[in-house]
């Protein structure tokens, strides 16, 4: 399995046409977090799911998931759509799976090192990835299309964060995430969400780098509060990042990357209607 024939591990559940489903649910694209993989065994093994249409269900990356490795050989979520006839294991795996979310509205699951808070990330120009995420219990939704490229979202999947790595919280936050997303879909009964939860939407317009990968910088900024121009977001010692402009900071956290911190970017509206102006006229 970690050779030449690496596959994704796909299963469709649910009554119906097997052949064909329109619905998927996406775990593992990175092999070391386990919120996904964890939240879809217990869907399917203790909760009788009934569901109630077919359902794809992914392992994206087996042989990194075995090994608790985020990839083997490169971040498949860089590399979208893939390559068949790749060395990297990963660009075949990305090649297989763009084929089989083609037809699909697919919810990807991931953690992160940056914010507990549950959020989506997508591109402009799929407003059905845009209704879904609307209609999952988060507390952000994030256009990403303008600095990440290679990302399953540029496929129209909606891509969610539910937690910290390794937390239980981020395991409970995908179990309820993935059955809103399969409520909102028809493929459960009931309703997405809780009519309480407020979301807000932004994008991001810039990575926010750091300025030497060694030393090791202090982050002030808080994910999702506003930084304004002039304020310091990192210090290392008697060094200080200022910022230059207004900018709301994005999965940014000291160690989660080695070179960047993290995204900055802008909100764009606390609606749904609002997002999908700002989306929709973005990508025509
Ligand atoms: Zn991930």
């Amino acid at each position: 399995m970690f050779d030449g024939n690496v596959s994704p591990d796909v299963s469709v559940v649910g009554p119906g046409d097997h052949d064909d489903p329109d619905v998927a649910v996406m775990v593992s694209v990175h092999g070391d977090e386990f919120a996904g993989p964890r939240a879809v065994y217990r869907f399917l093994d203790d909760d009788d799911p009934a569901l109630q249409r077919p359902v794809k269900f992914i392992v994206a990356n087996p042989p990194a998931a075995v090994s608790d490795l985020r990839y083997l050989d490169v971040d498949m979520n860089r590399v979208v759509p893939g390559d068949p006839d790749s060395e990297d294991r990963e660009r075949r795996l990305a090649a297989q799976i763009v084929e089989e979310i083609d037809d699909c509205l697919t919810l990807s699951i991931h953690t992160t090192h940056a914010t507990p808070e549950p959020l989506a990330f997508l591109h402009a120009g799929f407003p059905d990835a845009l209704e879904a995420a609307a209609a999952l219990p988060l507390d952000y939704v994030v256009e990403e299309g303008q600095v990440l490229e290679g990302v399953f979202a540029s496929r129209g999947v909606v891509s969610v964060e539910t937690g910290m790595a390794r937390s239980d919280a981020a395991t409970s936050n995908a179990r309820k995430i993935v059955r809103a997303f399969l409520r909102y879909a028809d493929a459960l009964d009931g309703e997405p969400r809780g009519a309480d939860r407020e979301t807000r939407y932004y994008e991001l317009y810039e990575t926010a780098t750091k300025p030497s990968r060694d030393d090791d910088y202090r982050l002030l900024a808080e994910n999702f509060r506003p930084v304004e121009a002039g304020e310091t977001y990192a210090e290392h010692g008697d060094q200080r990042l200022v910022a230059e402009e207004d900018f709301v900071p994005v999965l940014m956290s000291e160690h989660g990357y080695p070179d960047i911190f993290g995204y900055k970017g802008r909100e764009v509206g606390r609606t749904l209607e609002e997002a999908r102006e700002a989306w929709t006229e973005s990508a025509e």
